[in-house]
């Protein structure tokens, strides 16, 4: 790290978010002896989760105990950290000035702001969210497997969701298939697969294992509800410098080569922010991957520097 005569620190990355993707990163970088600071405002997406699921060797972790331990070992390296929100990120010569707690300049830029889940207007889903209120089955199936489970629909996408969830209980009701959208047809095919429809969700209360659903039918109870979160990428640093995106099914999601190089040379996407399915591993691997492409790519700006 150095700094200029003005007082700006200068990096040769500044990775925005110390999530798992973000932490990765500067953890692999951090060991290539570059010069990293993480700046971070402390909302990774599943905090409000007790435990941590899938991860090989740290399966049931605390998310918040493993990023304690990303911080650390990356701080070992070198890697530097600051807490806050990074509002800008403009193009300046020879990289870029970000802006946040503080203006820093870096040679490379890696966002890895992770998404919001937008969760649908049901009285009680933001108070149950990481607990009772989940999203994703691989993650919080297996705890509350062959017990009654309801699916929060929110749009047609809510029947892969629910077809998914099957597989962990066969006591499973919809709430709202027919108002979110899901075709007759579809419809047919989850009744088929013994999957109980039941109408729109009014509120929901009660925890873990003991939840009440209130409908237009009456109440319905179960164990824990998966819901339909749309994802909403925090992208909003990636866009303004004009990275490409892609439109998914979800939305639009800035795109990447598979190293998480957008298209703005000098600047990285990873995690969810990029990528809607990145779980806990996959945001780690990405993280690994574009630290090895970034280091890659300022050694070679070092090589034609002296190579004539
Ligand atoms: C309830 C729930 C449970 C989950 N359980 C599991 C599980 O068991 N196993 C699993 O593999 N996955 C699980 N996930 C998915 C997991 O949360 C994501 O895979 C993971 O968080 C993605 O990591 P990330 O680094 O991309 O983003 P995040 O972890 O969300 O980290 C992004 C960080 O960037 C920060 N940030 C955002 N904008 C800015 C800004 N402008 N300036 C500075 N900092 C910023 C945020 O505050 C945050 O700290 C779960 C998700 C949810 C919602």
């Amino acid at each position: 790290m150095q700094t200029t005569e003005a007082g700006t620190r200068q990096f040769d990355v500044v990775i925005v978010g110390g999530g798992p993707a973000g932490l990765s990163a500067a953890l692999m970088l951090g060991r290539a002896r570059r010069s990293v600071l993480v700046i971070d405002a402390g909302q990774p997406r599943n905090r409000a989760a007790a435990h941590m699921h899938g991860l090989l060797s740290r399966d049931g972790m605390s998310p918040l105990e493993l990023l304690e331990r990303g911080r650390l070992e990356a701080s070992r390296y070198g890697v530097q950290f600051a807490e806050g929100v990074v509002t800008g990120i403009d193009r300046i010569d020879g990289g870029f000035r970000v802006h946040g707690p503080e203006s820093i300049s870096a040679r490379r830029v890696v966002v890895a702001t992770g998404l919001v889940d937008v969760l649908p207007d049901v009285p009680g889903v933001q108070q149950l969210w990481g607990t009772a209120a989940v999203v994703c089955p691989y993650c919080d199936g297996w705890e509350v497997r062959d017990q009654p489970l309801g699916v929060i629909a929110t749009s047609p996408m809510s029947r892969n969701q629910a077809h998914l969830l099957r597989q962990w209980t066969s006591e499973l009701t919809v709430f709202g298939a027919a108002e979110a959208g899901i075709p007759e047809v579809e419809l047919a095919g989850l009744r088929a697969r013994g999957i109980r429809l039941a109408p729109a969700a009014l509120e929901v209360s009660g925890s873990l294992g003991e939840l009440e659903v209130r409908t237009g039918d009456g109440t319905h109870r179960v164990s824990r509800v998966f819901v339909g979160a749309r994802p909403r990428p925090s992208d909003a640093l990636l866009t303004s410098l004009g990275c490409a995106t892609l439109d998914t099914p979800a939305g639009p999601f800035v795109s990447t080569d598979p190293s998480g190089q957008t298209s703005v040379d000098g600047v990285w996407a990873i995690g969810n922010v990029a990528d809607m399915k990145a779980l806990v591993p996959i945001s780690l691997g990405a993280g690994t991957h574009a630290a090895t492409q970034i280091n890659i790519s300022l050694l070679e700006e070092e090589i034609a520097k002296v190579v004539v």
